[in-house]
């Protein structure tokens, strides 16, 4: 972007942090960062596109959280803590009324978290936001999607199905104020960094749910070489999902809803009691089944078979 290009970057992404890792920032050729002596770099990066991420009338508040939500929920994901970012922003002009909510979306989430913007690149083009995040991780204690082992209990944290119901009424019309409950879940997500970290060592393995827990969870299996038991009747559903949608309804959001980010994760058998005390405070965390030796995800409701059909989200499908 020519004309203003620097101004921009100076007015709206070059807020000094208070991180001391961060030997350079914004405003040389490259950031210049410390990671701690024995700890991995763990890096994430993910696209919004306009019109296919987010809407085009989207509030540019809830684009800048969730440009930088949908990756610190990777990171969470891993039991990594979250410690910089860097911003790719291509923008049709320098439109500074939507900028300057933009800019406060992301710096919100991103201080709430404890992370500096250390640089990013700006250039004029459809509307698209990139961000990388990285922080850091004991190699060791890496949550990983391939170490869930048969008899592994099978767990997935907060509410899943709520965005994904806040995305169809918003696309159908059913609401448009950004107070409604389900809306405000699927534009203001939360990365659930904190549990990550609880189950670094506890959890055998884990995935952040961003396609719809059915589906990511055959992802984790197949990343793990085993099969699992879903159990339908014991699927988390929120009281604000119930209210509005009926039972059978609820059940597709939560398997197939995708952008609500909650974890995934597994956890030996002899280890799973503690879990539900251990989740940080203020977010359950449900069983809703078991792995098995094998392949593929099997849904069961009161120990019967269930065939469930539907699918998750595929770019290329
Ligand atoms: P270069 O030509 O060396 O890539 P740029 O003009 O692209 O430099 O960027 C200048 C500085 O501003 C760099 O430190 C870069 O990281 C930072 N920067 C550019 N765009 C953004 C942005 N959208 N958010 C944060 N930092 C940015
Ligand atoms: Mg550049």
């Amino acid at each position: 972007m020519s004309l203003g290009e620097f101004d921009l970057i100076e007015r709206y992404f070059s807020r000094r942090g208070r991180r001391r890792d961060v030997l350079l920032g914004v405003g040389d050729d490259a950031a210049l960062l410390e990671v701690p002596p024995g700890r991995a770099l763990v890096a994430a990066v993910d696209t919004l596109v306009e019109g296919r991420h987010f809407l085009p009338d989207a509030p540019p508040e809830s684009v800048g959280h969730q440009a930088l939500a949908v990756n610190l929920s990777d990171l969470a994901a891993m039991g990594a803590e979250p410690a910089w970012a860097l911003l790719s922003l291509s923008l049709p002009e320098p439109d500074e009324a939507w900028l300057q909510p933009f800019a406060a979306g992301l710096y919100a989430l991103a201080e709430r978290n404890g992370v500096a913007l250390v640089g990013g690149d700006t250039v004029r083009g459809p509307r698209v936001v990139t961000v990388t995040a990285l922080g850091f991780v004991e190699p060791s204690l890496a949550l990983r999607r391939d170490g869930a082992r048969p008899g592994d209990v099978l767990f997935v944290s907060g509410w899943p199905g709520e965005a994904g119901a806040g995305l169809e009424a918003l696309r159908g019309g059913a609401v448009h104020g950004g107070d409604d409950a389900l809306v405000r879940r699927y534009r203001y997500a939360e990365p659930r960094i904190a549990l990550g970290r609880a189950l670094r060592g506890r959890a055998s393995a884990a995935m952040d749910v961003s396609d719809g827990l059915l589906g990511d969870l055959q992802k984790l299996c197949k990343a793990s070489a085993v099969g699992a038991c879903l159990d339908l009747g014991r699927l988390p559903v929120s009281a604000e999902l119930a209210r509005r949608h009926p039972r059978e309804d609820c059940e597709r959001f939560v398997l197939f809803g995708g952008d609500d980010y909650e974890l995934l994760f597994t956890v030996p058998a002899d280890r799973a009691d503690g879990v539900e005390a251990g989740a940080p405070a203020g977010l359950p965390v449900h069983r809703v089944g078991v792995i098995e030796a094998g392949a593929g995800v099997r849904c069961e409701r009161d120990g019967r078979v269930e065939v469930v059909r539907g699918g998750g989200y595929d770019h290329f499908a």
